[in-house]
């Protein structure tokens, strides 16, 4: 039984910010390799204009390979109601929404202020109705803006009630890595008295190292869904400086060290990290439990 579950957000949070272009073909084995390593919530893609972000232009054919994988829960990030309506069409299990709780980054990532982004995540789950795909309201920015610089906590307990409304659950994100464990405690605490279990996701950038101590402060507060990305590739192209998602392999290991089960499979997982560095060699990959090994007399969470 899974105590702990992880998303991984690579194929979309990663790939978008890389420098170069991971073949489809190799993008399909990866996701294929991910379902193998025990993954069961992969964010595949992202429905934006491909002229805006040229990796993810084949994110339909990825989510029709994503979906033909049995047992997997098959996640695609849309900034709009059109976005949304590829994402239905092409099969998503699951849509994911950013809404940005820093007015100058919604501006600049969506074009919307974030109330118009809430409006437009309330169109889409109208649309979605009971049979459509699950809705998530990912609040983004949610512990500081490199444009903005802080973000006001206030703010960010606004957009998720606001959000819970509708969608099925909503998440925390700290997009640019500027949150610490101390801020992660307080705003979920404060986040979970006003919308309970509806606050499902925690999703965490490494940017100043402090992803996996975040996590862990997340999981303390009662947080059970975590996204994170293999080999730390990630980051949001609109924020200048935002790089590597919190490490799946480090995270995966974290977990299962503290005897929580996380149902992935370490040598499954490191030989799906093999595939995606053949698709971008030329990345930085990163990832402390990938270079160390397990240490002597390991054993996973029953
Ligand atoms: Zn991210």
């Amino acid at each position: 039984m899974r105590q702990v579950h992880i998303c991984e957000v690579g194929p979309r949070d990663g790939l978008q910010n890389a420098k170069q272009l991971m073949p489809t073909e190799v993008k399909k084995a990866w996701v294929s390799a991910l379902a193998a390593a025990g993954l069961t919530e992969i964010e595949v893609g992202s429905f934006v204009p491909p002229k805006l972000i040229p990796a993810m232009a084949d994110t339909e054919e990825i989510v029709r390979h994503a979906i033909a994988i049995p047992g997997i829960k098959v996640v695609a990030l849309a900034p709009n109601v059109k976005g949304f309506e590829r994402a239905r069409a092409a099969g998503a299990h699951k849509v994911t929404f950013p809404v940005s709780a820093s007015y100058q980054h919604s501006v600049s990532n969506v074009r919307m202020t974030p109330d118009q982004m809430v409006e437009e995540v309330r169109r889409a789950a109208a649309l979605a109705g009971k049979d459509g795909p699950e809705i998530e309201g990912a609040i983004s920015t949610a512990f500081g803006c490199t444009l903005q610089g802080e973000v006001p906590e206030d703010e960010v307990v606004r957009l998720a009630v606001a959000l819970a409304e509708f969608c099925g659950g909503v998440a925390l994100a700290d997009t640019v890595g500027y949150a610490n464990p101390a801020q992660v405690r307080r705003i979920f605490r404060r986040v979970k008295s006003e919308i309970g279990d509806k606050l499902e996701g925690a999703h965490f950038h490494n940017t100043r190292g402090l992803g996996l101590a975040n996590a862990l402060a997340a999981y303390e507060e009662g947080v059970r869904h975590f996204d994170s990305s293999m080999g730390g590739l990630g980051g949001c192209p609109f924020a200048p400086g935002a790089s590597g998602n919190v490490i799946t392999e480090d995270l995966v290991f974290m977990f299962e060290s503290m005897g929580l089960a996380t149902g992935i499979d370490f040598d499954r997982l490191l030989a799906a990290r093999q595939i995606m560095i053949s698709g971008v060699p030329q990345e930085p990959v990163y990832g402390h439990m990938a270079l160390a090994g397990l240490p002597k007399g390991f054993r996973a969470a029953a």
